[in-house]
């Protein structure tokens, strides 16, 4: 037990106990508002400390301690939690997740995360299907992969006609594969290879016959996606709503999120609704995607005129560019000198302003030229106090681990390979795989590591999905990867994806560990996360959630506790 109960507050309580008028303690003592007893609270202070209760006071954590200690700080208004012994973490942050697209989406999406056949996939879409309107769009936008089912492949045209054929359908697999059913095609105008956006065209099988299914690149899937109608209003405020509280119930208290795709400006309006209504559940720190190629300086500076660096509160904030700087550096391995003059420009321009940044890279093979830009950058404004990060990188080497922490850059690490490790091997080998991502290089070497997913296209949301990949390697088919030298303990784990996260939002020393002075943001876990088999941890889910001392979500034996919000 840790007795971390250095506040004035507990100080001026013990005194009044000492004094022997506990009885008493008049309002002036002001009570806490809330105190958490009977768990074992994980606080990733640097003792690695448990607690087993916690007082919360407008808003942030007031004192840790023993119940018997907590309870001094209580007046007649204070509200008790028992936890039933029940392990709580700091908030869990996903720090590149593309939930403001997601929740845009969420209401008019179907979502196949977690079924592992394809007939449970098809009766969701076949149950979506009777409830929608009358010739909506059934999407599935990603966030699945053939592997996850017994048979590992994907429907054919034939199997969605059976469950939804008086609805047009798009199905999305990762950036490579569409399937448009028939009253799509005829919604799109699609009848042959030529309605298609350049760089995509009908799958035919060995016979020449099309199988329904589209494939093309990446450029031309996004395309494609462009010419599927928007939600209304509406259901893009519902589906952001409802997007967030299953984050909520996740124990994710905040999201840092890239822009994305499909995702222009006028799109936001959903999140700033809700959060004009007081009505975010988490905290959201966003930073805004080069929305046109060729104008992404003038775009940036433009946008940004009336949006300085860290405009916003506690609940949304604006955290920068990213993660697609310039257009002609965004998936391009082999860029000219001219592509990266121009990123130089608009990172050049982002440093001078103290912008964060955050640049969307895959392959260590070309990261250099990148890196080669960043540290230009460096030598003419220093960039390590800017939080500037490089997100993906799975096979990051030491080399390019070393170039970043010598400028302060920062590594956002999700388990898209959690999907992706099968076709990666067969690429780079196993050996590669072995080592890839390398999380205990890049934190022993005092590299800032994020946790997150990149959902949901290309990744599910789920944290305790990436945080079981983390610790055990294993893909959605079972299929072990990661060598035991890159994977860390359960509790580095966690602080990746708590204070490692929050680092990229500058709120390490706000969020991310449980200690007096921080924002009460924790989850109260249905299992405990340090002593469950790995494999169970991807189960784990919170039954309290918690933002700044308010419940935003409440399941199980805490049902009821859900309040409205502030
Ligand atoms: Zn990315």
């Amino acid at each position: 037990m840790s007795s971390t109960l250095s506040t004035s507050r507990f100080f001026r309580a013990f005194v009044v106990w000492a004094f022997g008028i506990v009885g008493a303690v008049p309002a002036s003592a002001d009570p806490v508002d809330l105190l958490l007893v009977n768990g074992k609270i994980v606080t990733l202070d640097a003792a690695s400390s448990v607690s087993e209760a916690l007082a919360i006071e407008a808003g942030r954590v007031a004192a840790m301690g023993s119940a018997e200690e907590l309870r001094k700080l209580a007046g007649p208004a204070t509200k008790v939690i028992d936890l039933g012994g029940r392990t709580v973490i700091p908030g869990l942050i996903d720090s590149h997740i593309h939930a403001i697209r997601a929740g845009f989406r969420y209401a008019t999406e179907v979502n196949w995360e977690g079924a592992t056949t394809l007939a449970e996939a098809l009766e969701r879409l076949r149950s979506a299907a009777a409830r929608a309107k009358p010739n909506a769009w059934l999407i599935v936008a990603g966030g699945w992969t053939p592997r996850q089912f017994a048979k590992s492949r994907r429907p054919t045209d034939a199997e969605i006609a059976a469950v939804a054929s008086d609805h047009p359908v798009y199905i999305q697999l990762f950036y490579g594969y569409v399937l448009v059913n028939a009253a799509g095609r005829d919604w799109l105008n699609i009848k042959s290879d030529e309605d298609l956006p350049a760089g995509a065209k009908f799958e035919r099988d060995a016979g020449g016959k099309a199988t329904g299914w589209i494939v093309g690149n990446g450029a031309a899937i996004i395309s494609l996606y462009s010419r599927l109608p928007k939600p209304q209003m509406v259901e893009a405020i519902g589906g952001t709503r409802q997007f967030l509280h299953e984050l909520s119930g996740f124990g994710l208290t905040g999201v840092i999120d890239p822009g994305g795709h499909n995702l222009a400006p006028e799109d936001y309006a959903a999140l700033f609704h809700l959060w004009r209504e007081h009505e975010l559940p988490l905290r959201v720190v966003y930073s805004i995607f080069a929305p046109r190629p060729g104008k992404e300086l003038d775009d940036f500076q433009d946008t940004t005129r009336f949006l300085p660096m860290g405009t916003g509160d506690d609940w949304l904030r604006f955290n920068g560019i990213g993660e697609c700087i310039t257009w002609g550096m965004y998936n391009n391995e082999t860029p000219s000198e001219a592509d990266k003059e121009v990123f130089y420009r608009v990172a050049r321009w982002a440093a001078d302003q103290g912008m964060t940044v955050t640049v969307h890279w895959n392959n260590d093979r070309s990261v250099h030229h990148l890196l080669d830009v960043l540290e230009r950058v460096n030598r003419e404004t220093p960039i390590a106090p800017l939080r500037w990060s490089i997100a993906h990188l799975h096979d990051a080497s030491d080399a390019s681990l070393q170039r970043m922490k010598a400028l302060g850059v920062g590594w956002l690490m999700q388990d898209g390979l959690y999907f992706a490790a099968p076709s990666y091997i067969a690429e780079r080998g196993i050996a590669q795989m072995r080592r890839t991502p390398p999380i205990v290089t890049a934190r022993g070497l005092g590299l800032a590591v994020g946790g997150g997913t990149d959902a949901n296209r290309v990744m599910i949301e789920n944290p305790f999905v990436s945080m079981r990949w983390m610790l055990d390697g294993r893909t959605v088919d079972g299929i072990e990867t990661r060598g035991a030298e890159e994977i860390p303990s359960r509790e580095d784990a966690l602080r990746i994806y708590t204070e490692g996260s929050a680092w990229f939002a500058h709120d390490e020393n706000r969020r991310g560990r449980l200690m007096p002075g921080m924002l009460a943001d924790l989850a109260v876990l249905s299992d405990d996360y340090f002593t469950v088999p790995v494999s169970d941890i991807a189960k784990i889910r919170s039954l309290l959630t918690m933002v700044g001392g308010q419940i935003v979500y409440a399941s199980g034996p805490f049902s009821g506790l859900e309040s409205a919000h502030r």
